[in-house]
């Protein structure tokens, strides 16, 4: 049985398959870090706001990508999860909507 598939968060540790998570890659051999894609040395994440959070205060990323990782890659992960968030809230609107007319 081999684990190899599975992957780690920074933050909170929990370990799933590698599509639950964001990924941070340091493109090798350029060293500029970017999502989802590329070779090198990644960094996985649960999408949520507190693991996000931890990463960010406790400077997960750059120590698990051995880089420094700044906040414009964060704010692209917040810009990621609010408009995750917005399209379940969305959801939910038309939900409740589709209830007060029943
Ligand atoms: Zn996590």
């Amino acid at each position: 049985m081999s684990q190899k598939n599975d992957r780690r968060c920074v933050s909170c540790g929990e370990i799933g398959a590698k599509s639950s998570f964001w990924r941070i890659v340091r493109v090798h051999p350029s060293h500029q870090l970017q999502l989802d894609n590329g070779m090198g040395r990644s960094a996985y994440l649960c999408p949520s706001a507190e693991c996000l959070k931890i990463a960010q205060k406790k400077n997960r990323l750059s120590r698990a990508l051995r880089t420094t990782v700044g906040d414009d890659l964060y704010q692209s992960l917040w810009r990621r999860l609010s408009l995750a968030n917005r399209s379940e809230a969305t959801v939910n609107h038309l939900h409740g909507t589709t209830n007060i007319m029943m």
